[in-house]
Order: C-alpha cells, then structure tokens, then sequence
C-alpha cells in the first residue's frame, strides 16, 4: 500500500504524543527527532527534512501549543499543514489552451518510469473532460511502444498518430500536428523516447521537438519507487527542459513516500497526477491535502468519494439504496456490488483510504481470490436461487459447491455472511430512520 511504511512510523510517533496528557519542550523535540529518521529512512530528500522538521518545530514549541488541552493533536496538527506545503499546498491542473485551439504536450521520462502507460491514461482523463486527444508515438528506439500505445490508445477510444520507427521524432510530432489541425483534435500528446539514464542525445531530441513546435506543457513522467533518483532526474530535466509538472508513478507500490515529499520543494515544479495502477483508470490528480492525509494515517475519504462517483451509476446507486432500506438485497445485488469494488481498484487500497484502517489492515491480507471464489460460488446458483437465497437447501448447496469447484463449507460460509449483511441493513435503515421501519421486517 502506499506510503504504508512511512505511514506506520509517522502513527506510532503521533501515538506517544497523544497518549501524553501534557507536553514539555523536550518531548516535542524528542518525537520530531523521530520524524526526522523516518522521513530520511523514507528516502526523503535531506535538505527537505532538515527544513520540514525546523518550521515544525518552530510553531510546535510555542507556549499555546505546549499548554493547550490537546497538545498531542496540536503538534500532529502542524506536521499535517507543513507536510501539505511541503507536498505544493494547491492543486494544480494541467494548463490547456481553450477547446477551440490545440494544446500541445509533451511527455518525457526515462525508460521504464511508465510515460507510454501514463500518456495512454491521461489521454483517457482529457477525454472525460471533453477534449479530443491525439497521441504521437514519437518512441521509436523502444521495441513495442509504439504498439504499446496503439492498444492502449485503442482501450481508451483514443486515436493514435504513427510514422512506425523509421522517421526523426521531430517530424513525426510535425507531421501530428498537422493531422491534429485537418482533423479537429484539440490536444496533442507527444509520446517521446526515453533512456536508461539521462544522457545528451534524448535531451537534444527533446529541445529539438520543443523549439520546432510550440509545446505548451512538458510534463516529466518519473517512478516514485526509484525515491531520490525520481527526484535526481527531475531536477535534471527541469534544468535542461523547464518542465512544467511532473507525474509521479507506481506510487501505488511505493511505502516509503520519498519522491513525493521531496520532487515539489527540490524542483519548484508541481505534482500535477500520481499513477496508482497499472489499469488505465489509475491515474488520480494530485491533491496536497488528501495526500497528506493518507501518509499521516489520517485515510483520504475524498478520493474514495471521487472514485465512487466515477464508477457508479446513478441510476444503480439509488436503485441499490432502496433495496438497502427495504432489505431487498439478494446474490445478484452482492454480485454488482462486488464487481463495483473491483472497478475501484484493490479492496486493500480502498480500505486504506479510509481513516485509522491503513495501519490496521497492516497484518490483514486481504484475499482478492477469495473473492473470485465468491463470485464462482454466485455464479454457480442459478437465477433463482440468486434472487431467492432463502431456497438454498443442502441439495442446492451441494450442487453449487461442486459447480464453483469449492466446498460445502465454503457455500455455507458465503449464505452465513450474506445473511449477516442483510441484518446489518435492517439495523442501519432502522438507525436512518428510512421509511423500511423495523417493524415491516420479518
Ligand atoms: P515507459 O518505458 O516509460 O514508456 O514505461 P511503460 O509505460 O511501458 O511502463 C513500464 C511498466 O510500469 C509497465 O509494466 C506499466 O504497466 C507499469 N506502470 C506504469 N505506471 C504504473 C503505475 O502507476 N503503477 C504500477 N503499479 N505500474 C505502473
């Protein structure tokens, strides 16, 4: 899980501070020398923590906070502000030309940081937003990336220019542009070569294609997991390039945070998205605040919102409302539900955003292939039995149980803990005083 290593540090710290009723100056100063080493063991940069740590400290020590009633809260109060400055206070969205003229992009990474992926996913994001994107496969030294981009611009009902790999970078981006300008697209997003490491001849073919056209955003695509040489390569693409943002990726797989709290305050330049998948919908804009939150173990209840609102059907979600009041739920509603929590990603990851869980789900694995059982399990019922769970008798269990390729037991289990389910909103609409009232019940 993200951050979950920083994470967990950071939370027993804070535990201390909280369990202690009042605060001297030294404890303060004691508990954010422990911050320091976690910040650092979390590969972030050491200037930053050294700055970080001092603004904390300074507006820690402060008499109104040490004799508040709360000082614990106070102090964690302050990490929670200075780590949202530290992580570039505002969000900040990709600048576009309005829809009438084309915006030009160029993304530019080193190999294997996720820049075809993520161009792939931003042109998704553009799409929502009602933009007509054409992608540029201007990586023509990477075996497959130009069909890598085909497919996944395909995936995302978005049309893909490309010369193959026979053309200068520079003309195949010229030659897009013109494409964009017959044919109506307002967004232009180049995918370029990246390399192993940074080195002279990627910089010249970069420069090249920036002053041949005019790109109005570069946007540097960098591996969070990769800690300070994601940092490193930013600073040095900035000082070659003038980078106007950066996404950060894989931050679903980094636990240690580091280039995420440091690439802001190295490089002055934002954060604008963070890819938290290899899925072509893991791509989240960056928000300071909510990003704070998560590492402090605070959980980020936002970002499960937006995620809900963008897989859920609204139609559906009021239809399962009301079958939630009613304690109407039946297999086929478990089964939508379940596929729902799949489109959001990871049930691990959805857990983590909310508050306090991240830390305890720190020992629970969850199973994600006790889920496909559970699912081989409802699928193995017929239609009936999935609207009528109250006919499943041993025979009919049996016969499932054979068909989902699982045991009696297993089937057992999945109708105890459906039915539990089903109590439980009978509870829930009884205490939202919903119109089901207790008493229409069985
Ligand atoms: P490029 O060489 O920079 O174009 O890199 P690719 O786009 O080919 O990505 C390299 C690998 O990273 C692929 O396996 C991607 O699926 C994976 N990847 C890209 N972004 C993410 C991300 O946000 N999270 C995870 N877990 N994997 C990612």
């Amino acid at each position: 899980m993200a951050f979950e290593n920083l994470s967990d540090k950071l939370q027993n710290i804070f535990k201390n501070l909280k369990g202690k009723g009042r605060l001297s100056e030294a404890d303060v100063k004691t508990a954010l020398k422990e911050v320091k080493m976690a910040l650092l063991e979390a590969d972030v940069n050491f200037k930053v923590v050294k700055s970080f740590v001092a603004s904390v400290q300074e507006r820690a020590v402060g008499q109104d906070v040490l004799t508040s009633l709360t000082p614990g809260q106070m102090v964690i109060k302050i990490v929670n502000e200075e780590m949202v400055k530290l992580l570039g206070e505002q969000t900040v969205e990709l600048s576009l030309k309005p829809s009438g003229e084309i915006t030009v992009i160029m993304m530019c990474g080193l190999q294997g940081a996720g820049k075809t992926t993520t161009t792939a996913k931003l042109a998704g994001k553009l799409k929502s937003k009602g933009r007509k994107p054409l992608l540029v496969a201007c990586d023509i030294y990477r075996p497959a990336a130009i069909d890598q981009l085909q497919i996944n611009g395909e995936k995302q009902g978005v049309s893909v220019f490309s010369m193959g790999d026979k053309h200068k970078p520079v003309n195949i981006a010229k030659a897009a542009l013109e494409h964009a300008e017959k044919n109506g697209y307002n967004v232009v997003i180049i995918d370029t070569a990246g390399r192993l490491h940074i080195d002279e001849a990627m910089m010249d073919e970069l420069k090249e294609i920036k002053n041949s056209l005019t790109v109005h955003q570069t946007v540097l695509v960098v591996d969070a997991m990769t800690g300070q040489d994601a940092v490193n390569v930013s600073e040095m693409f900035n000082e070659k390039l003038t980078i106007d943002g950066v996404i950060l990726t894989k931050l679903d797989g980094d636990t240690r945070g580091g280039a995420a709290l440091s690439i802001r305050a190295v490089t002055g330049r934002p954060i604008l998205y963070a890819g938290m998948g290899e899925k072509l919908s893991d791509l989240e804009q960056f928000y300071p605040d909510r990003m704070a939150s998560r590492i402090l173990g605070m959980g980020d209840i936002l970002t499960l919102i937006d995620k809900a609102q963008a897989e859920f059907d609204e139609t559906k979600a009021k239809e399962m409302e009301r079958k939630f009041k009613k304690a109407e739920f039946d297999f086929n509603d478990f089964l939508e539900q379940m596929q729902q929590v799949k489109k959001m990603g990871g049930l691990n990851d959805l857990l983590g955003m909310l508050p306090g869980m991240g830390k305890q789900l720190k020992d629970v694995e969850i199973d994600e292939n006790a889920l496909s059982s559970t699912e081989a399990i409802i699928y193995s019922m017929t239609k009936k039995e999935r609207a009528n769970p109250d006919i499943l008798n041993p025979s009919r269990k049996k016969r499932i149980a054979a068909g989902a390729g699982v045991s009696i037991n297993e089937v057992n289990a999945l109708v105890k803990q459906f039915e539990q389910s089903k109590k439980m909103m009978k509870q829930f609409s009884g205490m939202m005083g919903g119109k089901g009232k207790r008493g229409k019940f069985k």
